[in-house]
């Protein structure tokens, strides 16, 4: 009988020795985090310019933190779940031979126990000034009703995430160029995103074009997948442990 995508992906997988893995909102949308876009991503419902922009900031910063809020809420009442698991079980048999790269803001592969792992939109937990750009580490301040959340200096404060219109993280974008510098990875993983932004394309553009097995799971097939040499339709959460030979 001939071997199925999943068996020929999961070896592939299994021989490898370096893996880049892009990871999108979609990869924590089983832990109750919801995405932006796709099917029950939140951007049905909210205005992106009002809500993640720093024009939206300054015209209300109340608002933007009262969704952040909620927002947090929700992440602070996340647990990773097994596409997470499934990534932190396989950087202990590859070490720095894996590096994750998410576009998440959640912190939830370094819960679920994964080390090398690059946040290139910021963290949702923590807060920065909008004087003096000092970074606040999680609960340091409290985020919480009076809003707009400000400094024990009374500066406004804001969440030290990347908004639209805004410059990504460079110690992440310079981590992924290391790390594709330091050889072509075997796999590249792309989890759960859209893969909407320039950077990750390009980064998908670049391993595609050698001799990576190019593997996306996402059950709305992203503009990745025709980079892909398996698209598998379907949960993170289900996919990703059956891929590590977890079940
Ligand atoms: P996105 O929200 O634009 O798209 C989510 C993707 O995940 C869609 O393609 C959808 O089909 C897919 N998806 C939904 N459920 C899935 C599942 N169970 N398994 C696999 N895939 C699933 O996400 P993106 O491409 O990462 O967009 C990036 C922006 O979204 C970033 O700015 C990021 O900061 C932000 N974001 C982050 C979080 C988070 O930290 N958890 C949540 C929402 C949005």
């Amino acid at each position: 009988m001939e071997p199925s995508s999943l068996d020929r992906a999961a070896e592939r997988l299994a021989a490898a020795r370096r893996v880049l893995a892009i990871t999108g909102a979609g990869i924590s949308a089983e832990s109750g985090i919801p995405t932006f876009r796709g099917a029950a991503g939140l951007w049905k419902n909210y205005d992106p310019m009002q809500l993640a922009s720093p024009e939206g900031f300054e015209q209300d910063p109340a608002l933007v933190w009262e969704w952040y809020a909620w927002r947090l809420d929700k992440v602070r009442a996340a647990a990773p779940n097994p596409g997470h698991r499934a990534l932190a079980r396989l950087e202990e048999h590859l070490g720095d031979g894996l590096l994750v790269l998410t576009q998440n803001v959640d912190g939830l592969h370094q819960a679920a126990g994964s080390r090398n792992v690059w946040e290139i939109h910021g963290n949702i937990r923590r807060v920065r000034c909008t004087v003096t750009d000092k970074v606040y580490a999680p609960d340091e301040i409290p985020i919480e009703a009076p809003f707009p959340v400000r400094t024990p200096e009374g500066h406004l404060a804001r969440p030290d995430v990347v908004w639209f219109g805004e410059i990504i993280r460079l110690e992440a974008v310079e981590a992924v160029d290391r790390f594709l510098a330091g050889g072509t990875p075997d796999v590249c993983l792309l989890v759960g995103t859209t893969g909407m932004f320039p950077y990750i394309q390009r980064w998908a553009m670049r391993c595609a074009q050698s001799a990576t097995t190019m593997i996306e799971i996402n059950p709305e097939p992203s503009l990745l997948a025709q980079l892909c040499d398996h698209v598998f339709e379907t949960n993170a959460g289900q996919c990703l442990p059956r891929l590590v030979g977890e079940t």
